[in-house]
């Protein structure tokens, strides 16, 4: 087990390294090294600027439950302020509807509360433990199905159309193919009614400066964060680790922190890597998903949209639009990547323009863009296996350690959760 008089070496600076060297500090270790292939830390939370104002192109909400993002944010007085309200818009219908209730549209909304009442207990008491866990472990059995099945399992159909453009909105995939437990993972109980925009009082929130601002604070409280600095190769043996970056000398610490996910990868950055290593990062996959900023005009009020489309039917359509700001005409659309290789950006921002067309939106200049490799995931097959469980075997290889979303649940609470758990637990 490493001590606090190692040198650590941690790979990225998304919100699992950065946690885990901030835990580390904490925990008196003050020899930490973060490299960083970008420009910037942060990861997936990136914020880009527009017009004076921080644009989030990944990780935005902050939801009532994610007690983790928020006392570090009290910790370093980084501003948060209420999300831009949304309004949940039809394509059938062609009409942007103002109720938030429009969507349980066709249930009675007895029925509705009450399947409100089932959740709340199945989150709150049931699958407690399950979603407490700092990785996707001791599925309860009744999870492993698809989502799909789980509302018709729990006679909850009348959540379905909820459940729908949050999961397939916020670029999870389809009711009909996530699997029930990853489901769970994200809405449970205190985020799900604010994921949808129902919340109440100030929830959930955005950081004022972007979610980028949190993560700025937290690197800039660190000893050494690198940034531009690409770990290409790590080499290990049972004394340490020596990691090779890009034009810079190979460096040597007493043991590393892998926190970028392995999108078949591993073998390049660990060589040597075990059996129990590979076993466990090769089944994972992806999500693709786009973030492109653009200016808008008349972009209406409240100031986010999600429009339900099948995906089958508009791969690379805009599901999600946001209007941070009120005052600042840039709009944030996110949609899906049809093919895994990356699908076209001329043919994404086409499909916005006409798309917003119909809205009588307009839609203007483009601000920014990023395709992001996104949720990874397991088959069902491997979560009913409980392939999460081997996680303990691979953590400490040859004095390397993993955290990140690969190992718990593609949230920045569930990514610190892990990486709370690892540094509490192996350091
Ligand atoms: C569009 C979008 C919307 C989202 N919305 C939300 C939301 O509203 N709320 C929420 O909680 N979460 C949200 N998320 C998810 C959240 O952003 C991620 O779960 C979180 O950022 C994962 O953190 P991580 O550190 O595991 O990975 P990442 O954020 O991906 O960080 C990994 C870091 O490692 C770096 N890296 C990779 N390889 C190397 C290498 N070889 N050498 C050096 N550095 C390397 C990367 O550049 C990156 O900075 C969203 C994500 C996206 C994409």
């Amino acid at each position: 087990m490493p001590k606090p008089s190692d040198k650590i070496c941690i790979i990225g600076a998304g919100p699992a390294g950065l946690t885990a060297a901030y835990n580390l500090q904490k925990k008196g270790y003050k020899n930490l090294t973060v490299l960083e292939k970008e420009d910037h830390v942060s990861g997936k939370c990136w914020s880009i600027p527009s017009d004076g104002n921080q644009f989030d192109m990944g990780g935005m909400e902050v939801g009532v439950a994610y007690d983790n993002v928020r006392s570090l944010a009290d910790e370093f007085n980084v501003p948060l302020m209420k999300a831009p309200p949304f309004l949940l818009a039809f394509l059938k219908e062609k009409k942007i509807t103002g109720s938030r209730f429009s969507i349980f549209k066709g249930f009675n909304l007895i029925i509705v509360f009450w399947c409100f009442i089932k959740f709340w207990y199945y989150t709150k008491i049931k699958y407690r433990r399950f979603i407490d866990r700092p990785t996707m472990t001791d599925i309860p059995d009744e999870l492993l199905v698809t989502a799909d099945e789980w509302f018709e399992n729990k006679n909850m159909q009348a959540m379905r159309p909820l459940f729908h453009v949050i999961i397939t909105g916020f670029g999870y995939g389809t009711l009909d193919k996530i699997t029930a437990a990853y489901v769970i993972k994200f809405v449970f109980n205190g985020t799900f009614v604010l994921m949808a925009g129902l919340g109440y009082k100030q929830w959930p929130r955005v950081f004022k400066h972007g979610y980028q601002s949190l993560w700025n604070a937290v690197a800039d409280s660190l000893p050494d964060v690198r940034l531009n600095v690409n770990g290409i190769r790590i080499d290990r043996t049972d004394e340490g680790v020596t990691v090779y970056s890009e034009g810079n000398e190979p460096e040597k610490f007493d043991a590393a922190i892998v926190t970028c996910c392995m999108d078949n990868t591993l073998n390049k950055l660990i060589p040597d890597a075990t059996t129990p290593e590979t076993d466990f990062f090769d089944p994972i996959f992806y999500n693709h998903y786009w973030s492109i900023l653009t200016k808008s005009k008349n972009f209406p009020r409240p100031q986010a949209l999600m429009v339900d489309y099948s995906l089958e039917e508009r791969p690379d359509k805009p599901w999600v639009a946001v209007k941070t700001y009120p005052e600042n005409n840039t709009i944030l659309f996110n949609s899906y990547a049809s093919a895994d290789d990356g699908s076209d950006e001329d043919l994404v921002i086409k499909n916005i323009h006409e798309e917003m067309k119909t809205w009588d939106i307009e839609v203007g200049d483009v601000v920014g863009t990023k395709l992001w490799t996104y949720f990874p995931q397991l088959s069902l097959d491997l979560l009913k296996a409980d392939h999460y469980s081997k996680i303990p075997t691979i953590q400490g290889t040859k004095n390397t350690y993993y955290t990140g979303a690969c190992l718990n649940f593609e949230t920045v609470y569930a990514t610190m959760v892990n990486s709370k758990h690892l540094t509490d637990n192996y350091f």
